[in-house]
């Protein structure tokens, strides 16, 4: 009866199935954490799946599930993965579709009796969300070798990461040696988690990188007083000049366009009371870009608007720099292999970043790596309202096996 359904469609469609009981922890919604009952049971049911397409499959000590589809030659595999844990009041497909179309290419090459000059290992990761720990990636981190150490940590319920973890036969001390040996070449297929394709009337696009970031801590200090008797010439209103350092951030972000953006997610006055002028405003500022000299650029702009809002407002103020990513580049001989695949599969040829982290930069300390977008409706994630076209899946999985092709005759 599945098998009725052409590969894009059954990727979807077992995302839909992994979406319910028993594979989620929360009853009428999605939440799929780490190491809970729902996370086992998405590893057996999706190990059943490796099996089906022609793999071998183990569990590591991070409780990462392998399949493994043997190549004609020794070496690293090309690994294709991503994670099956979720956010709460999750969507469907932000990771498990990859770890799906994973699957899909495999079982295509295995229908057809076809083997690669490489092994093939789809990978579901346990834990990318950081959704009951207060961890991200921390199974991919094992895995591309970059987890020195695991620090105590316990969920809000009170268990602790070693509890959870004796629970499927691992130690904290152990996720270490999930380290792998090294791969010939990373992939993955993700939902893009924003609007740019759909706007364009793209089904996908080659990642070309995962955004730069850098977050800033605001305190902007004026002067508290009486709402009725403080004249409007005389006050030193913290919260009105704030007001004007958020328009300026936004307009400096849409400025430097391409994927330059900037968000002020928090934003608290003080004292915070209706008969009192704000003294005191703290807010967060977090910029973001594939290049990094643009996310620089577009940061010390909106420090010179604050500094000259503040100047002319007569109000302190003090920025501190809280956070600091790099971006982290796609290798660039795989995005052309995958563009190349992409536009022989009759679509434009599309770049873009990511502004959202993914396994994928996680994974480019191990091996290159490789990321395809697909299109998700209104760029709608981390909601249940997360829907992707299993049309764009069927397209995803042509491009994902030309590109397996592709990198097939590069090892010839
Ligand atoms: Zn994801």
């Amino acid at each position: 009866m599945v098998n009725a359904l052409s590969g894009g469609a059954r990727a979807v469609a077992r995302c839909d199935e992994l979406g319910r009981a028993p594979f989620s922890d929360t009853p009428g919604a999605l939440w799929r954490g780490y190491l809970t009952p729902a996370h086992r049971a998405a590893l057996d049911r999706v190990a059943a799946w490796m099996h089906e397409a022609g793999m071998a499959t183990r569990i590591d000590p991070a409780i990462n599930l392998i399949g493994r589809y043997e190549g004609t030659a020794e070496g690293p595999p090309l690994i294709i993965a991503s994670h099956i844990d979720s956010v709460r009041d999750a969507g469907f497909y932000d990771g498990p579709l990859g770890v799906m179309l994973g699957i899909e290419c495999v079982a295509a090459l295995y229908a057809e009796g076809r083997r690669m000059p490489f092994a093939i290992e789809v990978i579901a990761f346990g834990d990318e969300e950081g959704s009951r720990f207060p961890a991200a990636m921390l199974t991919s981190k094992a895995l591309a070798g970059t987890l020195d150490a695991v620090p105590a940590m316990a969920d809000d319920a009170g268990t602790s990461l070693a509890r959870a973890l004796a629970m499927f036969g691992s130690t904290p001390e152990r996720m270490i040696e999930a380290r792998h040996p090294g791969a010939l070449a990373y992939l993955e297929a993700h939902i893009e988690q924003g609007p740019v394709l759909e706007a364009e009337g793209l089904a996908l696009g080659v990642v070309t990188g995962i955004a730069a970031q850098v977050r800033f801590a605001a305190v902007i200090k004026g002067l508290a007083g009486h709402a009725g008797t403080s004249s409007m010439a005389l006050r030193r209103d913290a919260l009105a000049g704030a007001a004007e350092m958020v328009l300026a951030i936004e307009r400096i972000a849409r400025e430097a366009g391409g994927d330059c953006v900037a968000t002020v997610g928090r934003l608290e006055a003080l004292p915070g009371a209706a008969n009192v002028i704000p003294g005191e405003v703290r807010f967060t500022i977090d910029v973001r870009s594939g290049a990094e000299a643009r996310r620089d650029d577009a940061a010390e702009a909106m420090l010179d608007a604050i500094r000259s809002i503040a100047d002319r407002r007569d109000l302190e103020f003090h920025v501190e720099r809280v956070h600091t990513l790099p971006a982290s580049p796609c290798d660039p001989r795989l995005m052309d292999l995958l563009e190349a695949s992409l536009v022989e599969a009759g679509h434009a040829p599309r770049r873009l970043v990511s502004g959202a982290g993914h396994d994928a930069m996680v994974m480019a300390a191990l091996a290159p790596a490789a990321m395809l977008f697909l299109r998700c409706r209104g760029g709608i994630s981390h909601n249940p309202g997360e829907h992707v076209d299993p049309a764009d899946a069927e397209a995803a999985l042509a491009v994902m096996l030309g590109f397996i092709a592709k990198l097939g005759e590069t090892c010839a």
